[in-house]
């Protein structure tokens, strides 16, 4: 299967909104609220809507507060849902589908609930997810690969260096000793003593940090290349970083160029839906506006998809 998003403009304008500075939903009368804005209420708490950041809109809309400012197709910025389709790469038909605001963190986090109902309604468990690097966080990883679902997704990794040194990439993980292997073959630790200090282990994020030897890297001929304004070397590991490894090695096999192919269907699906179906901004409010506008348009590109996957068989003429 395979998983996209894209942004489809809501019913809503710039003129009739408010900046984030002024914006009070507490002072909002549900009873005396049209549907969209008491569906907004509703879904404050949603991990698709409200819940998904804490990081308040610049601006909201008064007919449709649920929809997301966004300017995130680099253009000027508007009002709109993001449309997530899961996808069946083998046919291109659409199992799945999902309205959400237009951020990272409810869009990535409509794949569990998609990949979740699709199990429950109709027991399909995919081997393998395709999707593009905005699904690569560590998190989403860990969950994919507890499910036996193979990351085929480019891993989100900011911990490339661009001054030219060494990066946590060039150290090779040692999980038996549970520690990194530097080029030059030396061993950066989390402890080297038993701590009974639990304290001293991960931090509350999982994050947890790997040092060398000051006096070994003192010595070393590759400190310039590796930590030239630090005494020594150190690598933070991740939570998840195993299953992050597992994206990596995938990411090295003919099956992941394979996938990374296969992912253009969503793409081209998302194409049809705005240049064919027309559906490039919403006619209905609401996050229930948005889901029942989505389902719509993906069960039409179904229905067209199937009839040429199983053509009607031809009537034969009576003589
Ligand atoms: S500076 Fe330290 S960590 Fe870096 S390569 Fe040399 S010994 Fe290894």
């Amino acid at each position: 299967m395979a998983i996209d998003a894209s942004l489809i403009e809501a019913d809503a304008n710039k003129q009739n909104s408010t900046p984030k500075e002024d914006w009070d939903a507490a002072s909002i009368d549900p009873a005396d609220a049209p549907r969209a804005v008491r569906e907004y209420l509703e879904t404050l708490d949603e991990a698709a809507f409200g819940a998904a950041s804490e990081v308040q809109p610049k601006f909201t809309s008064h007919s449709d507060p649920a929809s997301q400012w966004t300017a995130a197709r680099k253009g000027p910025a508007f009002f709109s849902y993001s449309d997530n389709y899961l996808i069946d790469t083998d046919h291109g038909v659409i199992v799945d589908v999902e309205a959400t605001r237009s951020i990272r963190q409810a869009e990535v986090g409509s794949t569990k609930t998609m990949l979740d109902r699709v199990k429950t309604r109709f027991d399909l468990h995919p081997q393998r997810l395709i999707a593009d690097t905005a699904y690569g966080t560590g998190p989403m990883l860990g969950w994919l690969v507890d499910r036996k679902i193979a990351p085929h997704i480019p891993v989100f990794d900011k911990s490339g260096r661009s001054d030219g040194t060494w990066s946590r990439a060039d150290f090779k993980w040692d999980a038996e000793s549970d520690q990194y292997v530097c080029p030059e073959g030396q061993a950066l630790k989390q402890f080297r003593r038993n701590y009974s200090d639990p304290n001293r282990g991960p931090s509350s994020e999982g994050r947890a940090k790997y040092r060398a030897l000051k006096l070994t890297c003192q010595a070393c001929p590759s400190k310039q290349k590796c930590c030239p304004n630090a005494d020594a070397r150190s690598i933070t590991r991740e939570e998840h970083e195993d299953a992050r490894q597992v994206a990596r090695d995938i990411a090295k096999t003919k099956q992941y160029d394979i996938s990374m192919k296969l992912r253009k269907k969503v793409e081209m699906l998302f194409a049809h839906l705005k240049r064919i179906l027309g559906l490039g901004r919403l006619r209905l409010r609401g996050p229930c506006g948005a889901n029942d506008e989505f389902l719509l348009a993906a069960t039409a590109q179904n229905l067209r998809k199937l009839a040429k996957i199983f053509p009607a068989p031809q009537q034969m003429r009576k003589a």
